[in-house]
């Protein structure tokens, strides 16, 4: 793994996978192992993942970006991971779903 990957992953991604875990948790989309390590990073970070935990989680987050893909972009203007859980309720990204409503109202 690179470098800047590695800070980009310690930095903003972490709050973001935090985040994502918690309305994951919310709405009851996990299952077994995954609630339990849901639980412990909401509760104790990122870091307090061993690899292991870390492998699962990074498989769901997988699975779940190739389920909710936006319609129109296929998720190229996604930044972030709460981004997918609006594409599961609107079928489109925020950016897209913004340009929508704006070529609506034009
Ligand atoms: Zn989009």
């Amino acid at each position: 793994m690179g470098q800047a990957k590695r800070a980009w992953e310690e930095s903003e991604a972490n709050g973001n996978i935090v985040e994502f875990l918690e309305e994951m948790l919310r709405r009851d989309e996990f299952k077994g192992a995954l609630e339990g390590i849901a639980k412990q990073v909401v509760d104790k970070g990122v870091n307090s993942m061993s690899p292991k935990q870390s492998a699962v989680v990074d498989k769901f987050i997988e699975a779940y970006r190739e389920r909710n893909e936006c319609d129109r972009c296929t998720n190229g203007n996604v930044t972030s991971l709460t981004d997918l859980i609006f594409i599961s309720e609107n079928g489109l990204c925020p950016m897209c779903d913004n340009d929508r409503e704006k070529f609506m109202r034009d």
